[in-house]
């Protein structure tokens, strides 16, 4: 993000403590729409699925033409969680939307570091930043919002542009609000609910944890410490994964809450790097 959105996102924030998401007093969700944030409550279980693709790099063509990129042919779909100006439409995002589990509001404002980074600013920046490796590579990338200074969309249209894109894998880009003493990443993926997911949840898991192998090696992430079994976490009360009828996974790429994470947020060359694992670990689940 460019230094002048980074000091919008600290005015924002400093106007407005329910834009930063949870509160840094008790470390309780505030915010008009914050239940629709991912976090530590819902059930979690052991991944048992195996899925090891070793990446290699694309062969040269032997005619001196430009080879096809590795991702050529692949649609990928990156869906930055939140929206900057979320929080100044409750109305707009409160509205609630059927997510077959439940209703739960159409988007959330996300949270924020301690001194105001938002998480809707930081998974712009990365997504940015993971669409353009993916493209590099030849992959077709669609992102289900184009700025970060507008208002949802909801998690159920985040949904419907993966569906309608088909997407080969689906990445949705968040970090946590989780309590401080908590830190490290974790990969939620999609359970059987009896609805249209379901044929996927098999596929996402893979998914899940090539991109779980890749965060770690690549971007020196640890696994959550307060989440997730060996950073895995399946749940079936996020709309954006219950409505996904192809492979599917959010990222939670860390705690924002957490001082050691908010700071490896707030560098870039952090940033690129989670992108290169979320670019790598999806290669290597569409190999
Ligand atoms: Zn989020």
């Amino acid at each position: 993000m460019t230094s002048k959105a980074f000091a919008a996102a600290l005015v924002l924030c400093g106007l407005s403590a329910a834009a930063c998401g949870t509160s840094a007093a008790n470390g309780t969700p505030a915010g008009p729409a914050r239940n629709g944030e991912p976090t530590s409550q819902t059930t979690t279980q052991t991944a048992q699925a195996a899925h090891a693709a070793p990446a290699t790099a694309p062969a040269p063509s032997a005619g001196g033409s430009v080879p096809a990129g590795p991702l050529s042919g692949k649609i990928v779909v990156v869906d930055p969680g939140h929206n900057g100006l979320n929080y100044k439409y409750p109305s707009k995002i409160n509205k609630k939307v059927n997510i077959l589990t439940q209703w739960k509001a159409c988007d959330t404002t996300g949270t924020a570091t301690d001194n105001g980074y938002s998480e809707a600013a930081f998974t712009w920046d990365v997504s940015q930043r993971l669409a353009k490796i993916l493209r590099d590579r030849g992959a077709t990338v669609k992102l289900t919002r184009t700025s970060n200074s507008g208002v949802g969309p909801c998690i159920t249209e985040r949904a419907a542009i993966g569906n309608k894109a088909k997407a080969d894998a689906v990445i949705s880009v968040h970090a946590d609000g989780a309590p401080p003493s908590g830190h490290g990443f974790h990969v939620i993926i999609p359970k059987k609910i009896n609805g249209p997911v379901d044929p996927v949840v098999g596929a996402s898991t893979e998914l899940g944890i090539d991109v779980r192998d890749s965060i770690r090696s690549v971007a020196g992430m640890p696994y959550s410490t307060y989440v997730g079994t060996k950073a895995l976490s399946f749940r079936n009360d996020l709309g954006g994964l219950n409505l996904s009828t192809v492979p599917k996974i959010f990222v939670e790429c860390g705690n924002m809450r957490n001082p050691g994470d908010a700071a490896k947020f707030q560098s870039a060359a952090f940033r690129q790097k989670m992108a290169l694992a979320l670019a790598d670990g999806t290669q290597t689940y569409l190999k």
